[in-house]
């Protein structure tokens, strides 16, 4: 039998399957020289208020494979956590976004947004040379810790081992968000413990709340709950007038999604908030 099985694997090898003698490179290993070949690059999307005006954007990470195009970090940020690369991937990108913040300021003034949110993995928080970088980066660039936004996903929050680089970010004086709130399991009541500025509704709460009565009263709990505890609510995933219509009508403060515009390199997003 376990030589009927050789051979059965042997008569179905996949098409794709490495040719004997040619090493294919795994996505790993790709992933691990996109820093030092500098094929990592920084998006921004803009998160705007009710009259559209640009407040502030979310830093997101793209990565240049070398014959796959431009990926999302949808696509790659699982392998960069798994693999522990995320650690040093979200030091570029704290420079980069740190960079970018203190050149639109300085070419835009006021017109520019005034917080670049940025992602951070549990690992990240974990680290312990986060703040250094995360000052360092501030410095260079004439920022304070209130212009730079750290957004965690809602398991983050809950996760004892992340807890402590969490408070010490917020007593750095960074605003701290819950991201895809909505979709994770400790929701409301997490809110009381913590210091956030912002709650993200996710967008699978969004979608279909222009139409879904049932969605709309868990938006409308979200929004009362974040309202009496000084929390700002944004709603991510917007894609269309309707949902941006009936999400400001809910009481959300800020909106995101392709609807009002989709992340773009740091060179063309200027252009929400400069002519
Ligand atoms: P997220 O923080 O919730 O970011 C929103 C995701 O939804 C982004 O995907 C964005 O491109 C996408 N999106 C924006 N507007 C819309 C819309 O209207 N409709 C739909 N369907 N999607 C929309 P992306 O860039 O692939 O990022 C996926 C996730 O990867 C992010 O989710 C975030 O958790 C993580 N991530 C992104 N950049 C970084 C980073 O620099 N560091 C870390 N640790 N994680 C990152
Ligand atoms: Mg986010
Ligand atoms: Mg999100
Ligand atoms: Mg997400």
């Amino acid at each position: 039998a376990e030589a009927d099985h050789a051979m059965y694997l042997e008569k179905h090898r996949p098409p794709t399957a490495a040719r004997p003698g040619t090493v294919l490179p795994t996505l790993e290993a790709q992933l691990a020289r996109a820093l030092p070949e500098r094929r990592l690059r920084l998006h921004y999307q803009p998160i705007t208020d009710e009259e559209g005006t640009v407040r502030t954007v979310e830093a997101l990470l793209r990565w240049e494979h070398p014959t796959r195009g431009l990926l999302p970090a949808a696509e790659f940020v699982d392998l960069a956590e798994s693999t522990g690369l995320i650690v040093d991937l979200g030091h570029w990108v704290v420079d980069q976004a740190c960079a970018h913040l203190g050149r639109w300021r300085r070419a835009h003034g006021a017109a520019a947004p005034r917080t670049v949110w940025i992602n951070l993995s549990p690992a990240e928080l974990v680290d312990p040379d986060l703040g250094t970088v995360l000052g360092a980066a501030l410095e260079e660039n004439g920022l304070e810790p209130a212009d730079v936004g750290l957004e965690i996903l809602e398991s983050g929050f809950a996760d004892s081992r992340v807890l402590p680089g969490l408070h010490a970010r917020h007593l750095d004086g960074h605003p701290l968000s819950v991201d895809d709130f909505g979709t994770g399991y400790s929701s409301l009541s997490r809110l009381v413990e913590l210091p956030v500025a912002m709650v993200k509704v996710d967008k699978s709460l969004v979608a279909g709340v222009a139409h879904d009565l049932r969605r709309r009263a868990l938006l409308d709990a979200v929004v009362t709950v974040a309202a009496g505890l000084d929390v700002q609510v944004i709603a991510e995933g917007i894609e269309t007038a309707d949902q941006a219509k009936a999400v400001l009508a809910a009481g959300c403060h800020y909106l995101q999604g392709f609807h009002c515009g989709a992340p773009e390199p740091a060179e063309t997003v200027v252009r929400h908030w400069a002519g």
